[in-house]
């Protein structure tokens, strides 16, 4: 298990969460809503790209459905994350 996937377990059961933000000039503290917390960090999991056409020019987002070009590293409709690995694996 990454550090994404166990953020997500322990946000699955909260409603909000309070973060420390440092590292950008002042310290602050930020209440994020944590539904949209999970759908964000799950998006960083890179999911296989479906329905590649035979060519290897576009394929379809896991997430959304959406058209993708090939070898994009994000879905530029909702921001998944996409992993092309076994095309470049064989
Ligand atoms: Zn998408």
């Amino acid at each position: 298990m990454n550090d994404i996937e166990r953020a997500i377990e322990l946000f699955e059961n909260c409603d909000t969460v309070t973060f420390t933000v440092t590292g950008c000039g002042e310290e602050s503290y930020q209440t994020i809503e944590f539904e949209n917390v999970v759908e964000a960090l799950e998006k960083q999991i890179a999911r296989k790209a479906v329905n590649r056409c035979a060519a290897f020019t576009i394929a379809q987002c896991p997430h959304c459905n959406g058209t993708i070009s090939f070898h994009h590293k994000y879905c530029h409709w909702c921001g998944q994350k996409l992993d092309w690995s076994e095309v470049e694996n064989g």
